[in-house]
């Protein structure tokens, strides 16, 4: 997309017209929720936050891949790097996830595990290749964007006869995770500001129960000021007149029927299953399994792990801030015991995580 399209998108007059429409068509709380840790991000450093009516409550949700990780899977792949001929490849931002007893990647790397952060999945096919008496597992977390790689990588390998190749597979599919929070007493949303990328492939079909079944609207918006703005005006507008829909306003990038092959290829891999999220707990048909017929890549089955329910991270109110019951400086340990530098649960390891985002773009 060229430079002048993307800035009209954050035409400040535009903005400032739109923001001064909410203001004046505003009824009442709205409360929303994006489920996206980079609309989490544009939120804050687009200043937005700062600009919203006072009545429009941000809520940050389950959006970011590595937050949402259960303390159990961390703790299954930090006793994973243990292992001692096992090369676990990880992408970067698990580096620092904070498992029980201040564990994480980077200082099992630093007592002599190996771990090798890779750029994508099909770079540990290069690595399984040139380390042939070992196994590489490849921890698979994310959401519907990254499971269609990594079943590619999957296939792949299979192409290519490696057999040393294992996925350690995490991964969660967003639609199941959004009925879960509308079901949930404590929480309390109006809409939702929906996924760019994980809707790219599963389109706005997966989404319509929002709307059909619990009377809440969802619009998938792009990252700019304006696709957001707007989005929570039409969200506005549905209201006031005692509608809910579920639109795509991300159409330059999104199209309404999401990308079929990757789908595909994603299902020939993978199968649902129920899964654990960190804050929300067992969520039916959430997560995604590798399927019987790949199960020479099942890193579970190979090392024989299970993951069960266990203790929160002692003080971390991640799990709130994921639900939207909780603003991360609600936690008492933002700014204080727990620090970018010094972070105490997921949501300030991530780029995409609230809590970072707070502590890097509001003022106090
Ligand atoms: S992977 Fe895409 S959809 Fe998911 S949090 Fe990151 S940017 Fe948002
Ligand atoms: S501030 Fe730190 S400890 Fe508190 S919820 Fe956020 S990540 Fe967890």
């Amino acid at each position: 997309m060229s430079f002048e399209l993307l800035e009209k998108f954050r035409d400040p007059e535009l903005c400032r017209k739109i923001l001064d429409k909410m203001r004046s068509e505003l009824d009442g709380e709205l409360r929303f929720m994006e489920v996206c840790g980079t609309h989490t991000v544009a939120i804050f450093q687009s200043g937005l936050r700062s600009l919203l009516p006072e009545e429009v409550v941000h809520l940050s949700g389950p959006g970011c891949p590595v937050c949402v990780t259960h303390e159990s899977e961390v703790n299954a792949f930090l006793d994973l790097a243990e292992k001692d001929n096992v090369i676990l490849a990880t992408f970067g931002d698990l580096m620092r996830v904070p498992g029980h007893n201040s564990r994480n990647l980077k200082k099992a790397q630093a007592d002599g595990a190996r771990i090798k952060v890779v750029y994508s999945p099909f770079d540990t096919l290069k690595l399984a290749k040139e380390n042939p008496d070992d196994i590489v597992v490849f921890i698979g977390v994310g959401f519907e964007t990254t499971a269609p790689t990594i079943a590619g990588t999957m296939k792949m390998a299979r192409q290519q006869g490696i057999t040393n190749l294992r996925v350690l597979c995490f991964h969660k599919t967003v639609p199941t995770a959004l009925e879960a929070l509308l079901t949930d007493s404590m929480t309390s949303i109006d809409g939702f500001i929906l996924p760019g990328h994980v809707s790219a492939i599963i389109g706005i079909e997966p989404y319509k129960f929002i709307a059909e079944k619990y009377g809440k609207s969802a619009v998938v918006a792009g990252f700019e000021p304006l696709d957001i703005l707007q989005s929570l005006n039409q969200m506005i507008e549905w209201r006031n007149k005692g509608e809910a829909h579920v639109a795509n306003n991300y159409t330059r990038i999104v199209s309404d029927t999401g990308n079929a092959k990757a789908r595909e290829v994603m299902y020939e891999v993978f199968e649902p299953v129920d899964a654990l999220w960190r804050g929300i707990g067992e969520i039916p048909g959430s997560g995604l399994e590798i399927r019987p017929e790949w199960d020479q890549f099942d890193a579970k089955k190979e090392f024989g792990i299970t993951i069960e329910e266990g203790p929160a991270l002692p003080g971390c109110k991640c799990g709130d801030i994921l639900k939207g019951i909780k603003q991360p400086d609600q936690c008492p340990l933002f700014k204080k015991a727990c620090t970018p530098a010094n972070p105490v649960g997921p949501c300030m390891v991530s780029t995409e995580g609230s809590c970072a985002a707070y502590y890097k773009y509001k003022l106090d």
